[in-house]
C-alpha cells in the first residue's frame, strides 16, 4: 500500500504554487529542483511570490529516457495549471484583453548559475501583444517585451545565430536616427516585431508560432535539451556535480522591471558573499528587466542606494531578506523585481560564498544565535579551506606597487599573470604551463572552460552579481568585475588603461579583496591561521576524535604543517632527501655498486645527510610523534636513462659509461611499481635498512641530548606477508641495539616500528602482520592501485570516460572507493587489533585529505589521517564534520 502511494506520488509531473494552492510538501529538492522547491517555500511563508508551477526533474529524466521526447500527459497537466494561473490572476493565455504571460526557467537540485535556458515573455503573439499594450496602456512596452519574446525564442527555443536579428534593429535604429534601443519609438518596437517574425520565417522556415500553449511547449523542451549542452556538462565536470534526474522547469506568472522608472529589478545576497560582512549586499537596475544584472551588460547600482528611489520598497525588500535569513538560517541569494512599485520575489537559494566568507558567516551566526557550533562546522565545504590557505599579496610589496584602475572586488585571492584575451586562449596557454589572467568585457558561460583554467579573471563590465563573479567566487577564484576604465580589445589582444597599452606578454596582478588591478608580479605572502579561521579550527578540534598527521619530509614542511595543527608526521618519505646535488652523486655510486663493501662505503658518506634531516624534522616537530618510511621506489628511478647522462656519471665516479649502462638495463623491470622496490630492497641490501635506521637513532639521541624530545617511528613500506616484516623488524631492533650501544647510551628512545598496509595481501593476513607490527598505515594510493589493478601513473588514460560513462563515481586515487578498497582497510582494522589490541592505525595516502575519505576513516576507527601540510585545516575540519555526521558530542 505504501509503495503504491510512493509510486503514484512520483508520478506527479507538475506542482503548482500560488495563492489557490502551494503543492510539493514533503517533495525533495531532487524532483522540484533548488529553484522549484524554495518558490514554493517562499510562497508557503507569506513572501510576494509571482504564481506558476514547477515541471519535476523526472519529467526530464522521462524526457531523456523516451528519446527525446516530452510525456504524452505532460501537455494536459501543464493546461491545467495555466487555468489555474488565468483564474488566480484574471487573466488569459493569448487574451487581446488582459493577457497572461509566463517565463520559463530551468532549475536543477544544484544550482548552475547561467549555464541552462530562460525564456521570457512567453504567451505573447500577434492577439496578445495588442492586449498587453491597452492592459498596460503601454504600447511601446508591449511591443518591446514581444520584439524580445522573437529574439529570446529564436536564439533558445530555434537554436538560430542570435546575431540574426542584430541586423534587423540596426535598420531600424537607422531609419528612426537613433543610436540606442531605448530611443526607438513604439512605431519603430512595431515594425522591429514584423522585420523579428520575417527574420524567425526565413531562418527556421516556420511562421513565430501563434499559439501559446506550442510556445509553452517547446520552451519546456528547449529548457530540458539545456541540461546537456555542453558548458552544462561541463559546468558539471567542473563543479562534480553527479547522479542528478536533470533540470526541471519553473513556469512562472511574469511581473515587469522594465515598466519604467517606478520599476526595477535586482539580484542580493543577504549578507556579503565574498569575505562574510552581516550586509546587505546586491545590485539593482531602473527600468530593466532581470537578465539585465546577471548577463552583467549594465552596470547596476549598489542595493543600498534603493532607498533613495523607493524607501518603501527598500525596507519592504529588508524585511524579506531577515524573514529569509530566519527561515533557512543561511545566506540567501535572492532575484526581485519592482513593478510599478510593487516587490516580488522570483528566487532565493542558498548563496555560494567564498571560503573566507563561509568561516566568518559560520561564526556569526553561532554569535547570533541563528545556529549552533555543529551546524557551522558542518556548513563549511572542508575543501573551501584551500582558499584561505592561498597566499596573498605582501602588504609591503603591495604599498608601492603600480595601481593601474580599480574594479569590484567580486571573489577575492591574489592572481598574477599574463593577459588572455579569450577563454580558449587561456586554457591553451595554461596547459603550456603559463599562468594567466581571463580579460573579457564580460564573461558568458560559454568562457566556463577559460575561466577555470586561469589564475584570475578580470572584466570591464558587470557587477559584483554577475555570472562571472558568481562562479568565481563558488570556484575561489579570484575576480575583479566591472573595471570600468580599462578597455578591451580582444581581437587585437590588447587592453588600454590609464594611457597606456598592455598586451600578451604583459603581466598584472589582481586583488580579488581590493578590486585593484597592478602592474607587474606583485609578491605574495603566507597565511595564518587568526579570527573566525582559529576559532573554526577550535571548534573542530573539540568534536573530531581522529588525529591529524602530515605528510613531510622536510624541516620546512614540517613546521608549517605544525603551524596548521597537524599533530605528527605520519609519513616522511625518505626517498626525497636523496635527490638533492650532492646526495644524488653518492646515491649513484651506492646503486651502481657491486659489492657490498662499495655499497657500504657510499652509504656511509649519505648517513651524515640523512642524520642532518632527521634532526631537522625531529627539532621542527618538538616532541611530535614522527613515523620515517625506509626507502620505497624502485633504484633504477636515481638512475638516467640517456646515454649522455649515464657517461657522465661514469667519468665522475671513475668507471666505463658501459658499466654504468649495463647496471641501469640490470635494473630495469617491466611493471617497477610491482618489483623490486619497499621492503624488498632491504631485503636484498639490508646495508641501506642499516644505514637509514642508524641516522633516525643517531638523530634521536643527538636530540634527547639537546633536550628536544625526538619521537621516531619507523616505517617499513610494501609488506606483503608477515614473514617480511619479522625479518625487517629483527634487522631494525639489532641496529637500534647497536647505536645505542655505540653512543653509550642508555636512555630510552621509545622508537615504534611498524609497516605500511598498501598490499591487499597485508590487509588479507593483517592478523599475522600485526605481531610484527606496533603500528600500521595504509598506503591507499598503492592499495588502490593493486586493488582495481589501475596504475596510479597512467590513469589518465582511460579514467575520463570511466567518469563520463559514470562507471566511477569518483578518481579513486582521489576519494578512497569505500565499498572495495574500503573494505580491505576496515579488514586490516579489525584483523590487527584482534592481534594487537592497542594498533596504531592511519591512513598516509593522498586519501587523508580528501573530506569524503576522512568519513570513512572515522567511521573504521582509524586513529589518524596523514595529509600535506595544506591540507591539515581541511582535514580537521572534515574529521570534526565526520565525527558530528556520526553522532559525536563535543569532547569535554
Ligand atoms: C601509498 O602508497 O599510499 C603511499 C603513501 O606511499 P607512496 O605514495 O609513496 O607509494
Ligand atoms: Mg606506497
Amino acid at each position: 500500500m505504501a509503495k503504491k502511494k510512493a509510486a503514484a506520488k512520483s508520478a506527479k509531473m507538475v506542482y503548482y504554487f500560488g495563492k489557490t494552492k502551494t503543492e510539493g510538501k514533503g517533495v525533495s529538492k531532487a524532483i522540484l529542483g533548488g529553484k522549484g522547491m524554495n518558490l514554493a517555500e517562499m510562497t508557503k511563508i507569506g513572501l510576494p511570490v509571482p504564481p506558476g508551477f514547477t515541471i519535476t526533474t523526472e519529467v526530464c529524466d522521462m524526457y531523456y529516457k523516451g528519446g527525446q521526447k516530452l510525456p504524452k500527459t505532460l501537455s494536459n497537466d501543464v493546461a491545467k495549471c495555466i487555468a489555474t494561473l488565468e483564474k488566480e490572476l484574471k487573466k488569459k493565455f493569448g487574451d487581446d484583453k488582459n493577457p497572461l504571460l509566463v517565463s520559463v526557467r530551468s532549475g536543477a537540485a544544484v544550482s548552475m548559475p547561467g549555464m541552462m535556458n530562460t525564456i521570457l515573455n512567453l504567451g505573447l503573439t500577434d492577439t496578445s501583444v495588442v492586449g498587453l499594450a491597452n492592459a498596460t496602456n503601454n504600447e511601446r512596452f508591449a511591443y518591446d517585451a514581444y520584439r524580445r519574446l522573437i529574439n529570446m525564442f529564436g536564439d533558445v527555443v530555434m537554436g538560430m545565430d542570435h546575431h540574426s536579428f542584430e541586423e534587423a534593429f540596426s535598420k531600424i535604429k537607422l531609419k528612426y536616427g537613433v543610436s540606442q534601443d531605448t530611443d526607438v519609438p513604439a512605431q519603430g518596437m512595431i515594425e522591429l516585431c514584423e522585420a523579428y517574425k520575417a527574420v524567425y520565417k526565413k531562418e527556421t522556415g516556420e511562421d513565430f508560432p501563434q499559439d501559446p500553449l506550442k510556445q509553452l511547449e517547446l520552451s519546456i523542451e528547449a529548457v530540458f535539451k539545456s541540461w546537456n549542452t555542453s558548458r552544462a556538462v561541463r559546468y558539471r565536470e567542473v563543479e562534480n556535480i553527479r547522479g542528478l534526474l536533470g533540470t526541471a522547469v519553473n513556469v512562472q506568472s511574469m511581473v515587469y522591471g522594465n515598466m519604467g522608472d517606478d520599476s526595477g529589478t535586482g539580484v542580493a545576497f543577504t549578507r556579503n558573499p565574498s569575505n562574510g560582512q552581516n550586509k546587505f549586499y546586491g545590485e539593482f537596475l531602473i527600468n530593466a528587466q532581470g537578465e539585465d544584472v546577471v548577463a552583467g551588460i549594465r552596470t547596476p547600482q549598489p542595493v543600498a542606494e534603493m532607498s533613495k528611489w523607493n524607501r518603501a520598497v527598500y525596507k519592504q525588500l529588508l524585511e524579506i531578506k531577515d524573514t529569509l535569513e530566519s527561515h533557512y538560517k543561511d545566506v540567501q541569494d535572492i532575484e526581485f523585481t519592482i513593478e510599478k512599485g510593487d516587490l516580488f520575489m522570483l528566487q532565493t537559494r542558498t548563496g555560494k560564498r567564498t571560503g573566507a566568507a563561509a568561516v566568518k558567516i559560520a561564526c556569526d551566526m553561532v554569535k547570533e544565535g541563528l545556529i549552533d557550533e555543529p551546524t557551522a562546522l558542518s556548513r563549511i565545504p572542508a575543501n573551501d579551506l584551500t582558499q584561505l590557505l592561498l597566499p596573498s599579496f605582501d602588504a609591503a610589496a603591495k604599498g608601492s606597487a603600480t595601481v593601474l584602475t580599480r574594479g569590484l572586488p567580486a571573489s577575492p585571492g591574489a592572481a598574477v599573470g599574463a593577459l588572455a584575451f579569450t577563454a580558449e586562449e587561456a586554457v591553451l596557454r595554461t596547459q603550456a604551463g603559463e599562468k594567466v589572467l581571463l580579460v573579457r568585457k564580460e564573461t558568458s558561460p560559454e568562457d566556463i572552460d577559460g575561466m577555470h583554467s586561469a589564475a584570475g579573471i578580470l572584466t570591464s563590465t558587470g557587477g559584483m552579481t554577475s555570472h562571472a563573479a558568481v562562479v568565481a567566487r563558488g570556484w575561489g577564484r579570484c575576480c575583479v568585475a566591472g573595471a570600468g576604465e580599462i578597455e578591451i580589445d580582444a581581437k587585437a589582444k590588447k587592453i588600454k588603461v590609464g594611457g597606456k597599452t598592455y598586451g600578451p606578454k604583459d603581466i598584472l596582478s589582481l586583488d580579488g579583496s581590493s578590486g585593484e588591478v597592478m602592474l607587474g608580479e606583485v609578491a605574495t605572502s603566507e597565511p595564518k591561521l587568526s579570527g573566525d579561521f582559529a576559532k573554526i579550527m577550535k571548534w573542530a578540534d573539540e568534536y573530531r576524535t581522529l588525529g591529524i598527521r602530515t605528510n613531510a619530509d622536510t624541516p620546512a614542511d614540517s613546521k608549517r604543517a605544525r603551524d596548521f595543527g597537524a599533530e605528527g608526521i605520519g609519513l616522511c618519505r625518505t626517498e626525497h632527501m636523496f635527490f638533492e646535488d650532492e646526495r644524488i652523486g653518492i646515491m649513484r655510486e651506492m646503486i651502481l655498486a657491486e659489492e657490498e663493501d662499495t655499497r657500504r662505503k657510499a652509504l656511509k658518506r649519505l648517513l651524515p645527510f640523512q642524520r642532518k634531516d632527521f634532526v631537522g624534522i625531529f627539532t621542527a616537530m618538538k616532541g611530535l610523534p614522527v613515523t620515517v618510511r625506509l626507502l620505497d621506489p624502485p633504484l633504477h628511478e636515481f638512475l638516467p636513462h640517456d646515454s649522455k647522462a649515464q657517461a657522465e656519471i661514469a667519468k665522475e665516479i671513475g668507471v666505463t659509461a658501459a658499466k654504468v649502462s649495463s647496471r641501469v638495463a640490470q635494473l630495469h623491470e617491466s611493471n617497477p611499481m610491482l618489483g623490486h622496490r619497499g621492503c624488498r630492497l632491504s631485503v636484498t641490501y639490508p646495508e641501506i635498512l642499516e644505514m637509514q635506521v642508524t641516522a633516525i637513532v643517531q638523530a634521536a639521541i643527538e636530540c634527547k641530548k639537546k633536550r628536544i624530545d625526538a619521537q621516531a617511528e619507523i616505517m617499513i613500506p610494501l609488506v606483503g606477508t608477515a614473514a617480511e616484516l619479522k625479518l625487517l623488524r629483527e634487522k631494525a631492533e639489532e641496529t637500534i641495539a647497536k647505536v645505542k650501544a655505540d653512543k653509550k647510551f642508555d636512555g630510552k628512545l621509545g622508537i615504534l616500528i611498524g609497516t605500511m598496509i598498501e598490499i591487499p595481501r597485508a590487509a588479507l593476513t593483517a592478523d599475522e602482520v600485526a605481531e610484527y607490527a606496533e603500528f600500521f598505515s595504509f598506503g591507499t594510493n598503492d592499495l588502490t592501485q593493486m586493488t582495481f589493478g589501475y596504475s596510479r601513473d597512467d590513469i589518465n588514460t582511460f579514467l575520463p570516460d570511466y567518469l563520463s560513462k559514470e562507471i566511477l563515481p569518483v578518481d579513486p586515487f582521489q576519494s578512497l572507493d569505500a565499498s572495495g578498497v574500503g573494505q580491505l582497510v576496515e579488514m586490516g582494522v579489525t584483523k590487527g587489533r584482534s592481534t594487537r589490541k592497542k594498533l596504531k592505525v592511519g591512513i598516509c595516502g593522498e586519501h587523508g585529505g580528501d573530506p569524503a575519505s576522512i568519513d570513512f576513516c572515522h567511521r573504521v576507527g582509524l586513529d589518524y589521517v596523514s595529509c600535506s601540510p595544506f591540507r591539515v585545516p581541511i582535514a580537521r575540519l572534515a574529521a570534526a564534520q565526520a565525527a558530528i555526521r556520526n553522532g559525536g558530542k563535543k569532547k569535554k
